[in-house]
């Protein structure tokens, strides 16, 4: 079964997350569970929590169909020791809040060597930074989002995801989120039958299907390997309708939450109305 939501709102409080996604007719959502924008945010209160367990449990979400994205400012391959503490002290937070909030995965970047280091010393660090916040926390799994590879950003190929993956001590915890306009901008194409099975294929065999934990289904503004990230609406972009209709079909996809981080939140429930009418 397909599960298709957005980035919802979690304005007022992330026990507003669950009816937000309702409200838009999604079978899955995502949020921030805290500010994306500030490092430090008040913690989650027992109200917070006990009504967005509520919410959830009344809209009909298990939380395999949540998929919460952590903070911007995160960077866990930061090569400055003390940004790398406030970074791990950051995404320890941000998962002991799905932890609190009975969440069983959280969405991350990967991080940036920001031009100081090499890709691989990069890389490393990031792993260590899973291996610690993993050590200290329960329950919840590590999703690493590929990106577009924009700058100094890491987690563009399927073979720097392996590397950390490889280097993650818990891989029951590990998994990935496969997002495709950063994927289409970083070069994997996926635009035609062939092509499309071509880059799943190679996801498999070099990272392993069974880590995808999610998808963010955005079309792309920008062309096949621009490392330009910019999403577009669905089938209003580079991308096509047609590479939604593929996922749609396809069984690999099933039982995890797809997410739309589509610019036009006004259209999103016409948007998940489209995608499960493919
Ligand atoms: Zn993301
Ligand atoms: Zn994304």
């Amino acid at each position: 079964m397909k599960y298709v939501g957005a980035h919802v709102s979690a304005s007022g409080g992330v026990e507003n997350s669950p009816l937000n996604a309702q409200a838009i007719g999604a079978k899955a959502f995502a949020l921030f569970t805290k500010n994306q924008r500030q490092w430090k945010a008040s913690p989650l209160t027992i109200d917070n929590i006990r009504l967005f367990r509520e919410n959830c449990e009344k809209a009909g979400f298990k939380p395999f169909q949540v998929l919460p994205h952590d903070s911007y400012l995160i960077n866990l391959g930061n090569p400055g020791k003390e940004e790398l503490e406030k970074s791990r002290d950051s995404f320890l937070d941000e998962m002991r809040r799905c932890e609190q909030l009975g969440l069983d995965r959280l969405n991350f970047h990967p991080g940036s060597s920001l031009k100081k280091t090499d890709d691989e010393s990069c890389l490393k660090l990031i792993a260590e930074s899973i291996n610690i916040t993993l050590s200290k926390t329960h329950g919840v799994t590590a999703v690493i989002e590929n990106t577009a590879g924009q700058g100094s950003n890491l987690g563009y190929t399927f073979e720097q995801i392996r590397f950390i993956i490889d280097h993650i001590e818990d891989k029951s915890r590990a998994g990935v989120c496969f997002d495709t306009c950063h994927g289409f901008v970083a070069g994997y194409d996926i635009s035609t039958p062939d092509k499309f099975n071509e880059t799943f294929t190679a996801f498999d065999k070099i990272i392993g299907i069974k880590y995808l934990k999610g998808m963010h289904l955005n079309d792309a503004k920008k062309g096949l390997g621009s490392k330009i990230d910019r999403h577009e609406s669905i089938g209003k972009g580079t991308l096509g309708l047609e590479v939604f209709r593929m996922i749609m079909n396809d069984s690999r996809f099933d039982d995890i939450p797809l997410i739309l981080e589509t610019p036009d939140d006004s259209i999103w429930a016409e948007e998940i109305k489209l995608l499960y009418s493919l």
